[in-house]
C-alpha cells in the first residue's frame, strides 16, 4: 500500500463509476465506447499496479499505468492517455515532490506526449481542452502567492470550464470530427474523462 497507489485507485474508481456516462456522451457524436474503453484500461492498469512490489515512487507507477492503458484500450484515447502517463512517469526524478512545480512538469510532459502523437491543438474538442487549462493553472506566471491547494482547486474549475467550452465547438480531431457541426452541443468525452480523473485526484489529495 502506498499513497501513490491509493491516489491512482481513486482516479480509476472515478472512471469506472462514470463508465456509462462517458460512453453515452461518446454515442452522441462518436461510437459510444469511451467509457467502456477507459474502464477496461483502468481495470487492467490497477491489476498491474497491484502486482508491483514497490509503489512508493511516482515514476515507475505512472509508467506501469501508461503501458497498461496502451495495451488494453482499443480506442483513440487509450494510446494517447497511455503515452501521457508513460511520459509523465519518465519526467519524474529525485526532485519530484507533491508541489506546484512537479505538477507543472508532469502535466507538460503529458500534454507533449498527446500532441506529438495526436497532432491536436486546444480548441479541436479533445482531451487537451481540459488538460491544457489544468496545466495553465500551474504555470509560474499564474501561481504567485498561491499554495498548492489553491492552485489544485483553480485547476479543478478550469477543467470544468474547458469541458463546457467543448460543447460549443465542432470536433476537429478523432471520430467525432467525422460528424462535423453535429458534434456541437455535446461535451467531448475525452475532455470529460480528463476532468473526472483530475477531480478524483484533487478530491483524494484534499482529504
Ligand atoms: P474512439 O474514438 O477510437 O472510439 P474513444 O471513444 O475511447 O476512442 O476516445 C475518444 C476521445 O479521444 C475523444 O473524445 C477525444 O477527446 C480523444 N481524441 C481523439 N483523437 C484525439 C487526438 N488526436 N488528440 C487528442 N485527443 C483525441
Ligand atoms: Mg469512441
Ligand atoms: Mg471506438
Amino acid at each position: 500500500m502506498s499513497r501513490i497507489k491509493d491516489a491512482f485507485d481513486a482516479v480509476a474508481a472515478a472512471i469506472i463509476a462514470q463508465k456509462d456516462y462517458l460512453s453515452d456522451i461518446d454515442a452522441k457524436a462518436g461510437d459510444g465506447d469511451h467509457g467502456f474503453n477507459m474502464a477496461r484500461g483502468f481495470r487492467a492498469a490497477q491489476e498491474k499496479v497491484d502486482e508491483m512490489d514497490d509503489t512508493s515512487l511516482p515514476g515507475p507507477v505512472l509508467i506501469k499505468i501508461g503501458k497498461a492503458l496502451i495495451q488494453n484500450v482499443g480506442g483513440a484515447a487509450g494510446p494517447l492517455y497511455g503515452a501521457a502517463f508513460v511520459k509523465a512517469g519518465e519526467a519524474c526524478d529525485e526532485e519530484t515532490r507533491m508541489n506546484i512545480k512537479s505538477f507543472e512538469k508532469l502535466l507538460a510532459a503529458a500534454i507533449e506526449a498527446i500532441q506529438s502523437r495526436g497532432r491536436a491543438e486546444q480548441g479541436d474538442k479533445t482531451i487537451l481542452d481540459a488538460l491544457i487549462p489544468i496545466h495553465d493553472c500551474f504555470l509560474p506566471e499564474n501561481v504567485e502567492d498561491k499554495n498548492l491547494f489553491e492552485v489544485l482547486q483553480e485547476a479543478s474549475k478550469a477543467a470544468g470550464d474547458g469541458v463546457n467550452y467543448t460543447k460549443e465547438i465542432p470536433a476537429k480531431k478523432g471520430r467525432a470530427s467525422l460528424v462535423g457541426e453535429r458534434s456541437i452541443g455535446v461535451e467531448d468525452p475525452g475532455a470529460v474523462s480528463t476532468m473526472l480523473m483530475y477531480r478524483a485526484l484533487y478530491q483524494f489529495l484534499k482529504r
